[in-house]
């Protein structure tokens, strides 16, 4: 039987939906909750990313900045950037789109963002705070794998999971996670001995590696659940034809557009799995409707906390 699609739309609608209460009570303190995203150069995949963050804002009512410097900015510069960003009340989320040009210190400048309006969670406090299991701005990506699986009711405690990635932005925080929510957690990477075969031990799979299409069926035991957060655009037909051959609209649809979204898993994994997430569809909603909450969550922490405060006797 193939697996049950996990609709990361309908999942990250229901979140945004949910906002709108918060959002509502902020502004009746006269708080429009605030993002500011910092897009360096013209990266078209970041431009892509930043147009959907600031509509998403733009959809919940919230305020929006885009700042956009050249591709030539020094590290001092861009640090002065979001110093400035850290002054200014009315900015409540401070997002840095990556990559950053090579000439930029990223940990650098990620570490000026104040920690408190950090709604991507890679400052080290917001990470401390994570390994810690303390209150703190969680990463969006992996807070939004977490989302699927609860809202879905796949069983996190006890089971089994692989996280495939083990990056300081997906693969290290959602196997946090995942831990926190008592799951036992194999973390793979790229010098794992027998990949396959670990994977296939386990009831829940995270993909996040960038490699397209690796996850095949025979890493997957049946009936796990499967997230793909990978996400790779394909342009050579030959390499299209042979992930897709079983899906004849997906290779119409690169023919029709000369390009093509795959995750990091086979979509032959489908008539494995027992449940998975598409790509496009799937993790990258989350990844917005998290990032929405956590914008929503440092204006409440920051800015209603001495709104009410300074009303109370
Ligand atoms: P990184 O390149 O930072 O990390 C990739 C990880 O995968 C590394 O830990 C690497 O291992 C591991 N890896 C690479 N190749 C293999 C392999 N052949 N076998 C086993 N492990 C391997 O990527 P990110 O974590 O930033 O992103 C991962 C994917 O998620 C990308 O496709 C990205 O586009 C996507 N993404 C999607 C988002 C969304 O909103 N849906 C948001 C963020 C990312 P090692 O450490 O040993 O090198």
């Amino acid at each position: 039987m193939p697996a049950r699609i996990l609709d990361g739309n309908l999942i990250g609608e229901a979140i945004q939906a949910e906002l709108a209460g918060h959002i509502a009570e902020l502004k009746s303190h006269g708080i429009v909750p605030g993002l500011a995203a910092v897009l360096v150069g013209d990266n078209p995949a970041s431009q892509i990313y930043v147009r959907n963050k600031i509509a998403a804002c733009e959809k919940l009512g919230l305020m929006s900045e885009r700042l956009t410097p050249e591709a030539s900015i020094t590290t001092d510069e861009l640090v002065a950037l979001i110093e400035e960003l850290n002054r200014r009340d009315e900015v409540d989320g401070i997002l840095v789109q990556l990559p950053l040009p090579p000439q930029v210190d990223a940990k650098r400048v990620l570490m000026a963002v104040d920690p408190a309006k950090d709604v991507d969670g890679f400052h080290p406090i917001n990470v401390g705070h994570l390994v810690a299991q303390r209150p703190g701005l969680v990463p969006c990506t992996p807070a939004g794998v977490i989302e699927i699986l609860r809202r879905s009711q796949v069983p996190i405690e006890g089971a089994s999971a692989a996280v495939l990635g083990r990056s300081d932005i997906v693969g290290k925080p959602v196997a946090l996670l995942l831990m926190h929510a008592h799951a036992t957690v194999t973390i793979c990477h790229s010098r794992t001995r027998n990949l396959p075969g670990v994977v296939r031990q386990a009831d829940i799979v995270v993909a996040a590696m960038g490699r397209p299409a690796m996850v095949t069926p025979e890493y997957v035991r049946p009936g796990a659940t499967v997230i793909d957060v990978g996400i790779n655009r394909l342009t050579d037909a030959a390499q299209v034809e042979q992930i897709f051959s079983h899906f004849p609209e997906r290779i119409e649809e690169f023919r029709a557009r000369g390009s093509i979204l795959v995750g990091d898993v086979h979509p032959d994994v489908r008539m494995v799995a027992g449940a998975i997430t598409p790509v496009p569809g799937g993790v990258g909603p989350l990844t917005i409707a998290m990032l929405m909450s956590n914008t929503v969550k440092a204006a409440r922490l920051r800015r209603l906390k001495r709104a009410t405060a300074s009303v109370s006797p």
